[in-house]
C-alpha cells in the first residue's frame, strides 16, 4: 500500500495504538484491578486513540457516508488534538507517579492530567491564527515531557523498563525544545487554517515509534513490579513485616560469608519472648498477635538499616548485626528491653530471653549454621532464668 498521504498513515496508526493498548490489558491477568498505574496508563492510551481520531473529523476528509463526522474546523481540530495529546502525556506521567508510590492526591492527579492541556488550550485560543501558536505548542510539549522525565528518572533504579521511557523522553524533549528555539529565532508564518490540518509525516512517524516504545517499556515495568511484589511477599512475614526464614537464609549466608572474608565482626542474637503461651491464654490470640507486632515495631524503630531482623518461628526472632561486636549488640538488647518496658500499647510488659554471639567465637571452618547452633544453646541457657541475655564466650 502506498502511504501517499498522512491520512492513510493515520488510518493505520489508530488501530495499531488501540491494539497495543489491548495487549497491555493482558497485564490485568497478573495485576488484577488494583494497579492504579495500569489504569492511568490505559486511560492515557485511550486518550491517545482519541487524539489520533480527531484530525480525521474535519470536513472533507471522510468518505461521503461518514461526512457528517466532519465536526471540527481546522482551528478547533488543532487545539483539541494537542490538548488531547497533553492529557495523554499527563495520564502517563500519573502512571509513573503511581509506579513510584501507590497513592497520589487528587490535587496532583488533576494538575498532572488536566493542567498542561487547559493552559495550552487557553494560550492557543489567543494565539491561534498567528504563527506564534506553533512555538507555543512545541514549547508546552517540551515542558510537559520534561516534567514526565523528572517523574520517570528516579524509577530507573527499580525498573529497567524505565530506561525505554527515559530515552524516549529525552529524545522528544530535545526535538521539541530545538523546534521551539528555531521558531523563536525565526517566527513561522501565520497559520492559514483554510484547509484540513493534518499531522506531518514526522509527527506521525514519531507517534508510531514513540508510543510503541513507551507501551512496551511500561509493560516491562509492570512485569518487574509484579516480580518484585511477589518476591517481597515470599520473603516477608505478614504479621510482623520482618523477614521470614526463607527470606533470611540466603541473605544471612551472604552477609556471613562477607563478614568472614573481610574480617569484620558481626553479631547474632536469637530472641524468644517470655511466657508467650501465658499471654495467649490470659489475653487471647488477637492480643498475642498484637504483642508480636509491638515487638517487631519496637525492634524496627531501634535497629540500624543494615541489621537483619527475622521472624525465625512463632515468637522467636533472629537479629544479625553486621560490623558489631557482642558487647555492642548486648547494649542494643538492653535498649530494646527498656523500650518494651516503656511501651504503653499492651496491658502487660513484653519480656524476652536471648542468646548472643559474634564471629570471634567461631573456630576455623565454622559456618553460619554453627554460630546459629551456639546462639540457640545460649538462648536455652538464658531461658533457665528468663529475661536474660546469655553471651557465648
Ligand atoms: P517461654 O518463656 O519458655 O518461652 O514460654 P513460652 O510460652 O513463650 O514458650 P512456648 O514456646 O512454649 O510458647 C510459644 C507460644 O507462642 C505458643 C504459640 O501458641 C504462641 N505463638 C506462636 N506463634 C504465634 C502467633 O503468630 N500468634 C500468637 N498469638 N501466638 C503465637
Ligand atoms: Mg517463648
Ligand atoms: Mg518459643
Amino acid at each position: 500500500m502506498l502511504l501517499n498521504d498522512p491520512l492513510t498513515l493515520l488510518y493505520l496508526i489508530t488501530p495499531f495504538g488501540l491494539m497495543t493498548t489491548l495487549v497491555l490489558c493482558l497485564s490485568y491477568v497478573g495485576h488484577g484491578r488494583h494497579s492504579p498505574a495500569l489504569h492511568a496508563w490505559i486511560a492515557g492510551d485511550l486518550v491517545l486513540a482519541a487524539y489520533r481520531v480527531v484530525p480525521m473529523l474535519q470536513p472533507g476528509l471522510l468518505p461521503d457516508t461518514l461526512s457528517w463526522l466532519g465536526l471540527f474546523t481546522p482551528g478547533q481540530c488543532f487545539t483539541l488534538n494537542i490538548a488531547l495529546l497533553l492529557v495523554a502525556i499527563g495520564a502517563h506521567t500519573l502512571a509513573m507517579h503511581y509506579m513510584g508510590k501507590p497513592s497520589v492526591g487528587n490535587q496532583r492527579l488533576l494538575a498532572t492530567v488536566l493542567g498542561p492541556a487547559m493552559a495550552f488550550a487557553l494560550g492557543a485560543q489567543a494565539l491561534l491564527p498567528s504563527g506564534w501558536v506553533l512555538p507555543w505548542f512545541t514549547g508546552w510539549l517540551a515542558l510537559s515531557i520534561a516534567w514526565q522525565l523528572r517523574v520517570t528518572w528516579p524509577l530507573r533504579k527499580r525498573y529497567r523498563g524505565a530506561w525505554g521511557l527515559i530515552a524516549g523522553h529525552v529524545a522528544l524533549v530535545l526535538f521539541h525544545a530545538g523546534n521551539t528555539l528555531a521558531m523563536l529565532l525565526e517566527p513561522p508564518p501565520a497559520l492559514l487554517l483554510d484547509a484540513p490540518d493534518l499531522p506531518s509525516y514526522t509527527a506521525l512517524a514519531m507517534d508510531f515509534m514513540v508510543s510503541f516504545l513507551f507501551t512496551l517499556s511500561f509493560a516491562l515495568m509492570l512485569q518487574e513490579q509484579l516480580r518484585h511484589q511477589i518476591h517481597q511477599l515470599s520473603v516477608t512475614d505478614s504479621l510482623t513485616g520482618a523477614f521470614n526464614r526463607r527470606g533470611a537464609t540466603a541473605l544471612l549466608r551472604q552477609e556471613w560469608a562477607q563478614a568472614l572474608m573481610q574480617r569484620y565482626p558481626a553479631a547474632m542474637a536469637m530472641i524468644d519472648l517470655d511466657h508467650f503461651k501465658r499471654i495467649n491464654d490470659q489475653h487471647g490470640h488477637a492480643t498475642g498477635d498484637a504483642a508480636l507486632q509491638v515487638f517487631a515495631r519496637t525492634v524496627q524503630a531501634l535497629k540500624r538499616q543494615s541489621d537483619v531482623f527475622v521472624r525465625w518461628g512463632g515468637e522467636e526472632f533472629l537479629l544479625v548485626f553486621p560490623h558489631t561486636e557482642a558487647a555492642q549488640a548486648q547494649r542494643f538488647l538492653e535498649r530494646l528491653k527498656a523500650a518494651l518496658a516503656a511501651n504503653q500499647q499492651l496491658p502487660f510488659t513484653l519480656g524476652f530471653s536471648a542468646g548472643l554471639a559474634d564471629t570471634r567465637s567461631l573456630g576455623a571452618g565454622d559456618d553460619f549454621e554453627s554460630l546459629l547452633a551456639q546462639v540457640d544453646q545460649a538462648l536455652y541457657r538464658a531461658k533457665q532464668a528468663r529475661g536474660q541475655v546469655e553471651v557465648v564466650a
